[in-house]
This record gives C-alpha cells, sequence and structure tokens, in this order.
C-alpha cells in the first residue's frame, strides 16, 4: 500500500472512519481503525469483518484485534517493526473487552475516537477503566487515549487518558468526523446483532451424531478437528472421558509458545466439536479460546457461503449457535490481559442474552482464581457483557475431570 503518513489526531482518525464507511458497506459493524508508527506513518488500515457475504465470518474479527495480529504476522515475516509501545493504534469506536485485552496484552497505545456505551472499556466516560481488573487500569490510563472533540454539539468533549503519542501535533477531532464514526457504528449495530439471533432454538437443532459418515458436515467437522464426534457426554456436563482430548491440546498449545490452555465446544447434545490450543508463538493474542471460537464460526461460514438456502438450512440445524453448546476451558481465567480478551471475546462470540437453559455455558476445569474473584470481574464488566449476555464462568462438576488435568497441569 502506498506510504501515507498523519500527524494529525484528526487525519487519522479520519481513515478511520472511511474505514468503517467500508464496513458498514460490508453488511458488518461499522468500525474501522489504523496502525502508526513512532513517526505518523500508516503502517496499516482495515475494518471489521465479524460479518461477510451476510453470514457471521468470525465475531474476532473487531479492526483492532486484526491489527494486533496483522503486526505479529508481519513481524513473524522479519519486517522491522517498531516496538509495540512505539505503536499507535487509532479506531473509530471505544475498544471492546477483546480489543482492550489484546491491546493491553500487546503494550500497545490507543487513540479512541467515538464512545461505545455499551461495550466499550471506557463505557462511563471517565477514562477510569474500572471495567478492567485492578491490575490493568494504570496501563489503560497511560495508553488509552481519547482525544478532545471540539464544539458545543453531544458530541463534544474534554481530552480524556493519556496524551497522544508526541508525532501528533493536531491532538483534537473535529465534530462532524467524531459524528460520522459515532453514526456509522449506530447505523449497523443493531442489524449485525441481529444476524447472531437468526440461529435455531436448541429445540430445533439435530444431533450430528446420527448423519453418515461420509456428510458434508461430518467431513468439514472432522477436516477441521479429526477426533470431532468422538466423545459425548450428558448435555453441558463434561466428564473425565474429555480429558485426553483437552491434554492433547494443552500439550500442543505449550510446543505453540502457550502456557498449557485447550479450550473445546460441546455442542447441545454433548458432542465434542473441537479442542484446539493457542497459537502464542505466532502473536501474543492467538489464545486457545481466540483459536477455537474463531474456528468454529469459520467452519459454519465456510459450509454456508454460496450453500443453497435448503444447504444453509441443514448447516444451521446440525451446527447451533455455541451459546446453545458448551465451551470448556482447560484453565479458568486470571486477572491478566490475555484472559480479559477472552473473556471479551467470549461475549462478541454469544453477543446476546445466554439462554436461561444453558446457564453454565462456559465452563473451566482448572480455576486460576478463587471464584469470588471471578465473579467479581465479570461484574465490573461493561453492560453488555454484565446486564446482557451476563457472562457467568462455572468450574465443570465433574472431580474426575478436574483430577485427570491436575495430574499434568
Ligand atoms: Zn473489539
Amino acid at each position: 500500500m502506498a506510504l501515507k503518513k498523519t500527524i494529525d489526531v484528526q487525519a487519522a482518525v479520519a481513515i478511520a472512519a472511511a474505514e468503517a464507511i467500508a464496513a458498514k458497506t460490508q453488511g458488518t459493524f461499522g468500525v474501522g481503525g489504523l496502525m502508526l508508527d513512532q513517526h505518523g506513518n500508516v503502517l496499516q488500515s482495515l475494518h471489521n469483518n465479524v460479518v461477510k457475504d451476510g453470514l457471521i465470518f468470525d465475531p474476532t474479527a473487531h479492526g483492532e484485534r486484526q491489527l494486533i495480529d496483522w503486526y505479529y504476522a508481519e513481524r513473524a515475516k522479519g519486517r522491522d517493526l517498531p516496538a509495540p509501545q512505539d505503536i499507535t493504534i487509532v479506531t473509530s469506536l471505544d475498544p471492546c473487552c477483546m480489543c482492550a485485552g489484546a491491546i493491553l496484552a500487546g503494550g500497545f497505545n490507543v487513540v479512541v475516537a467515538a464512545p461505545d456505551k455499551s461495550a466499550g472499556i471506557n463505557y462511563d466516560n471517565s477514562a477510569s477503566f474500572t471495567a478492567l481488573p485492578e491490575n490493568l487500569r494504570a496501563q489503560a490510563g497511560d495508553s488509552f487515549s481519547y482525544p478532545a472533540i471540539l464544539g458545543s454539539s453531544l458530541y463534544a468533549r474534554a481530552s480524556m487518558g493519556a496524551t497522544p503519542k508526541s508525532f501528533f501535533i493536531g491532538k483534537t477531532i473535529s465534530e462532524p468526523t467524531q459524528a460520522l464514526c459515532s453514526l456509522v457504528f449506530e447505523a449497523t449495530s443493531a442489524e449485525v446483532m441481529e444476524k447472531f439471533n437468526i440461529d435455531l432454538p436448541q429445540k430445533a437443532l439435530k444431533d450430528p451424531a446420527t448423519l453418515p459418515a461420509g456428510h458434508a458436515i461430518v467431513r468439514a467437522l472432522k477436516q477441521q478437528y479429526p477426533d470431532a464426534l468422538t466423545y459425548r457426554c450428558t448435555p453441558h456436563q463434561p466428564d473425565a472421558g474429555l480429558a485426553p482430548f483437552l491434554r492433547q491440546a494443552m500439550a500442543r498449545d505449550r510446543e505453540h509458545g502457550g502456557a498449557g490452555d485447550a479450550v473445546a465446544v460441546l455442542d447441545s447434545f454433548g458432542n465434542l466439536l473441537l479442542c484446539m490450543p493457542g497459537r502464542m508463538a505466532q502473536s501474543g493474542i492467538r489464545s486457545a479460546f481466540m483459536e477455537t471460537t474463531r474456528a468454529y464460526a469459520q467452519l459454519r461460514y465456510k459450509l454456508m457461503n454460496g450453500a443453497t438456502p435448503a444447504q444453509q438450512d441443514e448447516v444451521r440445524h446440525y451446527l447451533g449457535h455455541p451459546k446453545d453448546g458448551t465451551f470448556v476451558f482447560a484453565k479458568g481465567p486470571d486477572a491478566g490481559a490475555v484472559s480479559f480478551m477472552n473473556l471479551g471475546a467470549y461475549g462478541s462470540t454469544i453477543e446476546g442474552p445466554l439462554p436461561l437453559k444453558n446457564p453454565a455455558q462456559f465452563q473451566y476445569v482448572l480455576p486460576t482464581l478463587p471464584e469470588a474473584e471471578l465473579a467479581a470481574i465479570c461484574a465490573a464488566l461493561p453492560p453488555l457483557y454484565r446486564n446482557i449476555i451476563r457472562i457467568r464462568p462455572t468450574q465443570v462438576a465433574d472431580a474426575a475431570l478436574v483430577g485427570a488435568l491436575s495430574e499434568v497441569a
């Protein structure tokens, strides 16, 4: 891409706004962003890609998250990029919990245009970051900038948070650009969230274990994860039979530079569909949960994209929205940035109220924090996660499963 340089916050936010418009045209969340080096050179700009071709493509494909993975991928190819503390991400919308966690995990700086009262890390507009675990708040205060919006309309604000990096000469955003960032997001938000809720209710779902071995859905599952459909438990009650699958993925997670985490997806019938490690050596934000939720969404996307309406309908019957199944984490969340990113990515995966019949959708085997501390982290999350989705990780009930993983942890 042509090298562009921007030394005014306003010019950078205008690029983010143009990306947000492109996102709206694609039919996804109207959010865009860019990454700048320490001189104001634009390294990359892109937009949200949660929805492609009218289908959920990747619930984690927010602008900031993609920019960070792009950064690590370029570094892995040998490109000489500045350290994260010299990089500034400019985003049209306040980072959600997933993106805030990813930014903090990497140590990047961020300049934010529009607020997001539902899912933004600065949802209360105070720049106090009480939505973050206490140990991450000071870092956010030092690296998250909310430049002043001049004027007297409802978009006006005083500057908040960190001062944007010194290469920025102009440090304010114009009212019309800020309004554009807000309005493009607002124009798309409800429509995209609706896409997460067109999936069939649990009682309409069909059991993929009843399909013949050569069926396209079974083949796609096995291609993604060869052990798919080889384990089954009472719905939502993983037992010791899941341990070998988690242990194998935990070992691979360590080989890939992680701390031995793994995440399994069980469907609402109790079938094992996927169990994946992270790829932390490739990118400090490719955790086991990020890899797993993305793989499951893309499996559905690949089967549905370009398929006939009847085929799409069949995929929806056999591969339900994960909210009706169970995510089983080998390790429970801690108070760090990667765990916070995972909690946010979990919210971005569910995107609506968890079914009342499935209160233990998010389970973990080995606790990292005492249950009360974990509950306090969840209770402090922005309103979308706390009041609408009601994220509540719980430990698996089966002591034998806990015992089987304790041996290797
Ligand atoms: Zn985000």
